[in-house]
């Protein structure tokens, strides 16, 4: 880094995305700092032959085999190896020309690459929240063993995890994660039922990958950020509360034993987040907009309405059970999402098919990562069955 400091070396695991992108900004406004190393899309050429041809990385990784002549004949000129598929992934995340991985490409297909990078000691700083839902327990013992520190970008982690510096000693009495609410905020049953996939894309203080604003509008990226936050923080389920901000001014909170509340405030920017991860624990100058106190505004807070938005209470349940239940729910979610995204399924049956699928398939109290990716695989398998109905 500057100061005299090497520059970390990026790995970009999901560089097209809206994650992937921000980070690229990042990285383009702290060339002392950061290196992007590696760049990886799944089906978007376009837009990751600009990338490489902009940041010159060492290794480019297009997921979609079928694009790899266009990106190799795209960067022929240039000393940029390139690499194609699902077990290039794999490969790629196990070498040693990179420092840190920026975990960014969305769903399940994040986990095994993210496990690649931990085995061989890598850094993380991890969006990809589902590869904590999915297997947090195996993630997390891993990146102890192999000493990799996992650093959150999901800004309201980000937010825990800054409240937490200098606080190492002191108890976590309970997390306060905040919501913003989502497009349909006070919206009943009668007025979701109808509720199309561009409404729904809608988010009103995020721009984000279609998978997680979906997510947002039901309130499962909210439940998905419960389980996240448990295996991050190390805590009891019933230590992680949730409250609607709608504001998304408090990014969330931490409460001490002594009943002291810390929180993170600022402007709904990701590039925060992003930036904090992967400079951690310096902070670096920028100049994103500032929160201005001087306007009028009103910070308000209220409870869920999780009989109405029951994705929630869902989440809870795979929370409190454990094993293989977050792994099943998200799986069933990723299939209900893709559904509704095609338009295939309403806002409602989204919900109804989680739940279906978490009735459905048998309960295993400590499954080992092999148990993990066969319910997976058999979640997705049910979930999908259902939508053809
Ligand atoms: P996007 O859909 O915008 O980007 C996803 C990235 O992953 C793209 O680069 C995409 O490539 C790649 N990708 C998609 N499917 C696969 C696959 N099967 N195998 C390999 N790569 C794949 O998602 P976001 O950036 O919004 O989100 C990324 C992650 O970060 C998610 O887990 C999300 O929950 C989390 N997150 C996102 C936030 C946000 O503000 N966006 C906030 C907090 C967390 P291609 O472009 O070629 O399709
Ligand atoms: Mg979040």
């Amino acid at each position: 880094m500057s100061n005299g400091l090497p520059k970390k070396r990026i790995a970009l695991f999901g560089s097209t995305g809206s994650i992937g992108r921000q980070a690229l900004e990042v990285i383009d406004a702290n060339q002392d700092a950061f290196s992007a190393e590696i760049l990886t899309a799944q089906s978007n050429d376009d837009l990751l032959i600009k990338q490489a041809l902009h940041f010159k990385p060492d290794i480019v990784v297009i997921g979609d085999e079928k694009k790899y002549g266009v990106v190799k004949e795209a960067l022929a000129k240039h000393p940029i190896k390139v690499f194609a598929g699902e077990k290039a992934l794999e490969e790629v995340a196990s070498m040693d020309s990179y420092d840190m991985m920026l975990a960014a490409i969305v769903g399940f297909a994040g986990l095994r690459p993210t496990l690649c990078a931990i085995e061989n000691g890598k850094a993380i700083a991890l969006a990809n929240k589902e590869t904590l839902v999915v297997a947090g327990d195996i993630v997390m013992k891993k990146a102890i063993d192999r000493r990799a520190p996992i650093l959150p970008v999901d800004s309201e982690h980000s937010a825990i995890f800054q409240c937490l510096v200098g606080e190492t000693r002191n108890r976590i009495e309970k997390i306060i994660l905040t919501a913003s609410g989502g497009p349909f905020l006070g919206k009943k049953p009668n007025f979701l039922v109808n509720v199309k996939r561009d409404h729904a894309l809608q988010h009103p203080n995020w721009s984000m990958g279609n998978k997680i604003t979906i997510d947002s509008a039901t309130l499962m990226n909210k439940g998905l950020e419960m389980i996240e936050a448990k295996w991050l923080f190390n805590l009891q389920p019933d230590q992680v509360r949730v409250v609607i901000h709608p504001q998304s001014i408090i990014h969330s909170m931490i409460q001490f034993e002594d009943g002291s509340i810390k929180s993170q405030m600022g402007l709904p920017d990701m590039k925060l987040p992003i930036q904090y991860a992967m400079s951690f624990p310096r902070r670096l100058p920028n100049n994103f907009p500032r929160y201005d106190f001087r306007k009028p505004a009103t910070l308000s807070f209220e409870e869920p309405d999780t009989k109405t938005f029951r994705n929630l209470t869902l989440a809870t349940e795979a929370l409190n059970k454990g094993g293989n239940l977050p792994c099943v729910l998200n799986a069933a979610n990723e299939i209900a999402v893709f559904a509704f995204l095609r338009n295939r399924i309403g806002f409602l049956d989204m919900t109804d098919l989680v739940e279906r699928t978490m009735q459905q398939m048998p309960y295993i109290e400590q499954p080992t990562l092999e148990e993990y990716f066969d319910s997976d695989g058999e979640a997705r398998n049910f979930a999908a069955s259902l939508t053809k109905i």
